[in-house]
């Protein structure tokens, strides 16, 4: 049976059947792996403690007919202040959704590997659960990883018409992938208009370095207004449904 290796991060896993588990492993090299570790729920598995949710990993994998296996596994880096936290857990479980929904397997992706794997870091080494940051830190990713898939929002043109925005843009279409100016929103439908601080928001973390969120001082309706733009822009120039987020907002209403 041919084998390979591959390094990576565990964005998903299940139970399959009495004692299997299927890990989805996003690697820089080779895209979204699905293997199946055989025997990993059992008590005394190799595998015991190495195959959890957002491990990093290395690992060698034989080629099976239909799911490849997991033969070896080894820990490279732990982050497990995620699951065990339920809006940090939410919040990258829509990350995950993203590259579930978008990767394909066996497709090297170098640069929306590093993405992840620093946010996910970032969302692991958080000290307090503080919303807005974590809503900051999803958008970011979605910022940069619409710019990785080539459809970052266009802010300083009208994404219509081309001309340059003059003032503050403060109108915004999902559809055109930006602003867009007075004239040409007049009569089209799905025109988001935002407030300055939103603008400025959307506007410094299209530019800003992940080290530098901590800069940005806003407040959670404005960070759940600009995340649910950016919900709205990934699924819509991506064509998924991000259910996740959803989620989240369920459960929000719950507790207000
Ligand atoms: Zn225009």
């Amino acid at each position: 049976m041919p084998t390979y290796k591959a390094k990576g991060l565990i964005i998903k896993s299940y139970r399959l059947g009495e004692a299997d588990k299927i890990v989805k492993i996003f690697t820089p090299d080779m895209g979204l792996i699905s293997a199946v570790a055989k025997g990993a729920f059992n008590m005394k598995s190799r595998f015991s403690g190495r195959l959890e949710l957002y491990n990093v990993i290395d690992c060698e994998f034989s080629q099976g007919r239909t799911l490849d296996i997991v033969s070896q596994a080894e820990i490279l880096e732990i982050f497990n202040g995620i699951s065990g936290d339920f809006l940090k857990f939410n919040y990258t479980q829509s990350l995950s959704e993203m590259i579930l929904k978008t990767q394909s397997e066996k497709a090297a992706s170098y640069n929306l590997f590093k993405l992840t794997y620093l946010v996910i870091k970032k969302m692991n080494n958080i000290d307090d659960s503080n919303e807005v940051f974590l809503q900051m830190l999803l958008i970011f990713f979605m910022i940069n990883f619409s710019k990785i898939m080539g459809y970052a929002p266009m802010l300083k043109c009208c994404t219509v018409c081309g001309c340059e925005m003059l003032k503050n843009p403060e109108i915004f279409s999902v559809k055109y992938g930006g602003t867009v100016c007075r004239s040409c929103s007049s009569g089209k439908s799905g025109i988001i208009f935002f407030n300055d601080e939103e603008m400025h928001l959307l506007t410094g973390l299209l530019s800003c370095r992940l080290e530098e969120l901590t800069d940005f001082k806003v407040s959670y309706r404005t960070s759940s207004r600009i995340l649910d733009l950016m919900a709205e822009y990934v699924s819509f120039h991506s064509e998924i449904n991000l259910s996740s987020l959803a989620y989240l907002k369920k459960i929000h209403k719950n507790i207000v």
